[in-house]
């Protein structure tokens, strides 16, 4: 009998935290951590992202025909947000990272809201920030609080020219009400977007390589679809190393895939039966600056399309959905 091949993996890259100038990694230890902002060997956090590293972020992904979803905080640590610009900078340098975004990503990523600040929760009727972060906040919320605050994260960016097609969750906004964070998912995108079939982002199954994402709600026309990191953040080593020479964007690069592509945590993932749903942050491919983590992320790339071939596909989280939606015969 004819061996045949299967179709190939999808295989994503999840991008937390982007959003126009603010670093907001750097931010969290101001506010939400209220320690120095700084990197584990000493260095002070960078405030600000700038304009360019989106440009070469997308000259990687184009390169390398990477795909996933690419989240947007739209109101950065409470400082402005994406429609009215970001407080302290002029505004046509947030509409051009938005444009920049918009023209380059909207092919082979899907966008999404991350929090609205990713940093303190927002008091919606005030907009005042309140003392304490969002992730803490989520967790003894329930859906008559949760609707209006994705609702108006998905506003924001629809405002501001985005098609949101899933939720991103700060940190692991929600997780302790689930069942309530769904609901509330569920009915923003219907307002927002009249959407009734969509995805999010909230847990990571690192240990669990075998893992694929799977339908949460399916009731009536409404199809939720949980989409697990299945693949830690290595990247993130990068912030608190001055290191930028090639032998340690290899080594941080092994520990994704091999060069030889039969090592690393894509490989596991691919050997247990599972889809790769690579986890990264924009702070950990920004590297405070060094840019090392994106120099990582084009060697994986690269070593994605050499050595695995039609193993895998790069896909879209819509791309994503979708096949889970048929493979669990409950299609949209
Ligand atoms: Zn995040």
């Amino acid at each position: 009998m004819r061996q045949t091949r299967g179709a190939p993996v999808p295989i994503a890259l999840l991008v937390d935290d982007p959003c126009p100038l603010v670093h907001v990694f750097k931010e969290h230890w101001v506010h939400v951590h209220r320690r120095a902002p700084a990197t584990r060997d000493g260095r002070p956090l960078l405030d600000t992202v700038p304009n360019s590293f989106l440009d070469r972020f997308c000259d990687v992904v184009d390169a390398r025909g990477i795909a996933g979803k690419f989240s947007i905080v739209p109101v950065p640590a409470g400082k402005g947000d994406v429609v009215r610009g970001i407080d302290g900078y002029d505004p046509a340098l947030t509409q051009q990272w938005l444009e920049t975004a918009r023209r380059r990503l909207s092919r082979r990523f899907d966008f999404c809201p991350e929090g609205l600040t990713h940093d303190l929760a927002v008091d919606l009727p005030t907009g005042t920030l309140l003392p304490v972060g969002e992730n803490e906040w989520s967790q003894t919320q329930d859906r008559t609080t949760l609707t209006p605050y994705l609702t108006r994260a998905l506003e924001l960016l629809r405002r501001a020219g985005f098609d949101c097609t899933g939720i991103t969750s700060p940190w692991v906004f929600g997780i302790a009400v689930e069942p309530e964070y769904q609901a509330a998912i569920i009915a923003a995108q219907r307002t927002v977007y009249r959407r009734d079939v969509s995805w999010y982002f909230l847990h990571m199954r690192h240990n669990a390589p075998g893992t694929r994402p799977w339908v949460a709600v399916a009731e009536g026309p409404v199809r939720l679809v949980a989409i697990a990191s299945t693949v830690k953040d290595v990247w993130w080593e990068t912030i608190d190393s001055p290191r930028t020479d090639a032998t340690w964007i290899r080594a941080v690069a092994d520990q994704l895939l091999t060069a030889d592509g039969r090592d690393g945590a894509i490989r596991r993932v691919l050997d247990a039966g599972g889809w790769p749903v690579l986890l990264t942050h924009w702070q950990s491919l920004f590297s405070n600056g060094l840019e090392t983590g994106l120099r990582v992320l084009d060697e994986v790339g690269r070593r994605v399309e050499h050595t695995l071939g039609d193993e895998v596909t790069w896909s879209t989280c819509t791309e994503v959905m979708q096949r889970t939606l048929v493979e669990a015969g409950t299609p949209a």
